[in-house]
C-alpha cells in the first residue's frame, strides 16, 4: 500500500514508518523537519497548517491511506498555546479529511486514519473508556482532538473511509523530553550518576494507562491493512501512577531507598487534570488480534537504559 504518514518524525510516526517499511508498504512522510527521519521514507518537509500545500501533496501522491499523526501533542503546551494547538490538532485533520474526500470524488478510495486521544474523554466516572464513552474533554488539547474525532465520524457518515484510533498514553525512548515519563527517566539517571539528589514530580498520584509506542504503531499498521472504517481504543487496560513510574525507574537504575529520592513540587498542578483513566481495547483485540507486548516495568527499564546511553554519549 502507499501510505502517507503525517508527523512521521514523531515518536509514534517513526515506529510506524519502520513497521510499514518492514511489511513492504511504501511510506511517504510529512513533518516540519527531517530530524530523526527513518531511512526509506520518502520525506516531504512541510508545515501542514498551510492547508493548500497539504491538499496539493495529497492530490499528487494519491495515497491508499493517510495516517494523520501530526499534532501539537502536549497537554501542558496546549494550555499555553491553545490557538496553535487548535490549528494543528483540529484544522489540519479537517484539511486531511477534505483532501481525502476530494480524492474519493476523483476515484481514489483513500482511508483516513486519525490519531485521536484518550484526552477527548476527560474525567470518566467509571474510570474506564471504550469507543462508546461520551466525549467531554477538560483541556484545549482534548477539545481540539475531540473536534477532529467528531469530524472523522461526520465524514464517515458521508461515505468516506475514515477511522479514529483513540490512543492512550504511550511511551518509549523516543518520547520528546517535555513529557513526564522522559523527564523522570532523565532525572533518575542524574540521581543514579550522583548529579542530583532527588527526582521532582508535580502530581505523583495521577494515573495513566501507559503503553509501549511500538505496540501502538503495530495497532495502527493492523488498522491500515484491515482498511475498514472503524474507531478503536488502543490501550493496555491497566494504570500506574506517576509516582509508580518514578519508583520503578529509580529501581531500574539501581538507586536504593527509591521512595526517599522523590520530591513533590505541586506549584504546577493542573486543576482539570484527569486523575485516572484506563482504556478497554477489547474491540481492537477481537477484531484484529492486537495485544500489548511490553509490560509497564519493561517500558520503564527501556527508557532508563536509553537515558543512561544518552548520558554516556553526552559525557
Ligand atoms: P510527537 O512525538 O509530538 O510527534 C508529532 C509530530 O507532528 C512530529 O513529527 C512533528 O514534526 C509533527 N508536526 C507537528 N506540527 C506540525 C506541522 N505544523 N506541520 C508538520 N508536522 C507537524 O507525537 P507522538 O507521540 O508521535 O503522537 C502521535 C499522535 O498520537 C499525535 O497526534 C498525538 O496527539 C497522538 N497521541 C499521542 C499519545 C502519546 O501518548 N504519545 C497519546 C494519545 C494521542 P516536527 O517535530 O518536525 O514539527
Amino acid at each position: 500500500m502507499r501510505v502517507l504518514v503525517t508527523g512521521v518524525t514523531g515518536q509514534t510516526g517513526s515506529y510506524l514508518a519502520e513497521s510499514l517499511l518492514r511489511h513492504d508498504h511504501e511510506v511517504i512522510g510529512v513533518s516540519s523537519t527531517d530530524e530523526n527521519l527513518v531511512h526509506g521514507v520518502d520525506h516531504h518537509a512541510a508545515d501542514l497548517t498551510v492547508t493548500d500545500e497539504l491538499e496539493a501533496l495529497v492530490a499528487r501522491v494519491r495515497p491508499d491511506t493517510i495516517v494523520n499523526l501530526a499534532a501539537q501533542s502536549s497537554v501542558a503546551r496546549a494550555w499555553a498555546e491553545p490557538v496553535d494547538t487548535a490549528v494543528v490538532d483540529a484544522v489540519v485533520p479537517a484539511a486531511v479529511l477534505a483532501a481525502a474526500a476530494r480524492l474519493r470524488r476523483d476515484g481514489v478510495d483513500c482511508h483516513v486514519v486519525q490519531a485521536s486521544s484518550s484526552e477527548i474523554f476527560g474525567t470518566v466516572p467509571s474510570g474506564v473508556a471504550d469507543e462508546r464513552t461520551a466525549v467531554a474533554p477538560t483541556n484545549p488539547y482534548g477539545a481540539a482532538k475531540a473536534h477532529a474525532h467528531h469530524l472523522v465520524g461526520t465524514y464517515r457518515a458521508a461515505g468516506l473511509r475514515a477511522s479514529s484510533l483513540i490512543l492512550f498514553n504511550h511511551e518509549s525512548p523516543r518520547r520528546p523530553g517535555r513529557f513526564v515519563t522522559r523527564s523522570i527517566a532523565r532525572q533518575v539517571v542524574d540521581v543514579a550518576m550522583g548529579r542530583a539528589d532527588r527526582v521532582t514530580l508535580v502530581d505523583p498520584t495521577v494515573e495513566r494507562d501507559w503503553g509501549w509506542a511500538p505496540d501502538v504503531a503495530e495497532a495502527i499498521r493492523l488498522v491500515i491493512e484491515a482498511g475498514s472504517a472503524e474507531d478503536y481504543v488502543v490501550a493496555t487496560g491497566t494504570t500506574h501512577s506517576v509516582g509508580d513510574f518514578a519508583t520503578a525507574a529509580l529501581t531500574a537504575a539501581g538507586v536504593p531507598h527509591a521512595s526517599e529520592r522523590i520530591a513533590v513540587d505541586a506549584d504546577q498542578v493542573r486543576p482539570t487534570e484527569v486523575r485516572s483513566l484506563r482504556g478497554d481495547a477489547s474491540k481492537l483485540r477481537s477484531a484484529l488480534g492486537w495485544a500489548p507486548t511490553t509490560s509497564f516495568e519493561g517500558i520503564v527499564q527501556a527508557m532508563v537504559a536509553a537515558e543512561f546511553e544518552r548520558a554516556v554519549v553526552r559525557a
